[in-house]
């Protein structure tokens, strides 16, 4: 086995109230890096500012990434990083705020660096000091080495020791505000992450068990939601505790793919976020029960195994996923499809499928799934 995971990761209830003098290991200045809203509606920017007040600390805001962070706009705020001379990033969010702070940890310390450098590693210095407050239970961010930032309409990675947060928070009360439709497709999100790592080529005794934790954590949440009258309904009704159980699993995705990095329903389901908007959870979701059965096709005993260490049936299973999963209202056609083939080709994510997984098979995959417009 090799594994790494450096991040000091508090959860539980207040837990940024509760240990504020965390914060002071980022760093007297530091830039804070948010979404437009969501991280003041919940509370954990609040929370942040009256930490890093009390430890005497300086900070400036950055508050508009979006969803699926653009490059220019960690540029942007990597600008306001050097002009105030920060020691580091916090970032605040779901895996969109907290992918960016890494991002732009990375280009505060290095003034110029050009696009092909940051994607390629060719970094002078280390990034700045990193500290991650999650507000959603899907990315996993927090403890991951992992940023995917969208530059020319496309989401592209990149992952690097050094971007490890310092430190991790992980409140579920901060979920608590989130919409339904957040809910859900981070919910899935978590779960496809534990599910495509389970079945990495690269995974092994470890990244499994952290895959199946996070996936059995899951499952009991879905099965309850869906029994209190469908999704939509209890997301509304979801308790605390249920929160922090998805908050759980979430961590435990990351810690997943922290060891194997995902499968082709997160390659796939780029496809879906950059030219139809759908949410990245949902977007990789979708492609779950296609990953399944291509999985027990290619690997039936390691399916089998699988059904085992979940301990449920191969229908509950997909069903539970189908059940949270909010429907994927997307047509492609045929001229789309040959127009993504090459994307499918010679991709990392894809190769660590288990079995030879081929492009001609990944096309084969988007018109099993969607309704193809006739031409
Ligand atoms: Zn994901």
């Amino acid at each position: 086995m090799n594994h790494y995971m450096p991040t000091r990761l508090i959860t539980g209830r207040d837990c940024v109230k509760k240990s504020p003098e965390e914060l002071k290991r980022i760093g007297d200045s530091v830039l804070v890096v948010t979404g437009r809203n969501g991280a003041r509606a919940c509370g954990a920017l609040g929370d942040v500012e009256e930490a890093l007040k009390s430890n005497g600390q300086k900070w400036v805001l950055y508050d508009k990434i979006g969803q699926n962070p653009k490059l220019e706009d960690c540029m942007e705020a990597a600008k306001l990083a050097i002009e105030w001379a920060v020691d580091g990033v916090v970032g605040i969010g779901g895996g969109s705020p907290l992918d960016a702070a890494k991002c732009i940890a990375v280009l505060a310390a290095n003034p110029g660096m050009t696009k092909e450098q940051l994607y390629g590693l060719m970094w002078k210095n280390s990034p700045l000091k990193i500290a991650a407050v999650g507000t959603t239970a899907g990315t996993g961010s927090e403890v991951t080495k992992v940023s995917v930032i969208t530059t020319d309409g496309r989401k592209k990675s990149f992952h690097h020791d050094a971007l490890y947060p310092l430190l991790s928070f992980g409140d579920a009360g901060y979920t608590m505000t989130l919409p339904e439709q957040f809910t859900r497709s981070t919910a899935v999100d978590a779960m496809a992450h534990c599910v495509e790592s389970y079945f990495s080529k690269a995974a092994d005794g470890l990244s499994r068990n952290f895959a199946v934790s996070g996936i059995c954590i899951l499952l009991e949440v879905f099965k309850k939601m869906q029994q209190s009258g469908g999704a939509d309904m209890a997301c509304e009704a979801m308790s605390y505790q249920d929160r922090e159980k998805c908050y759980e699993a979430s961590i435990y995705g990351g810690l997943a793919i922290n060891k194997t990095g995902t499968c082709f329903p997160h390659t796939m389901g780029y496809l879906l976020t950059e030219d139809y908007g759908i949410p990245h959870g949902t977007a990789c979701a979708v492609f779950l029960p296609e990953f399944y059965a291509y999985n027990r096709r290619v690997a039936s005993g390691l399916s089998e195994k699988f059904l085992e260490d979940i301990h449920v049936g191969e229908e509950e299973f997909i069903g539970l996923i189908k059940a949270i999963t909010s429907e994927c209202k997307v047509a492609i056609s045929e001229e789309k499809i040959a127009k993504a083939h090459g994307r499918w080709e010679n991709n990392n994510s894809i190769r660590k499928c288990q079995g030879e997984m081929t492009a001609d098979e990944a096309d084969d995959i988007l018109r099993r799934i969607f309704p193809r417009f006739l031409s």
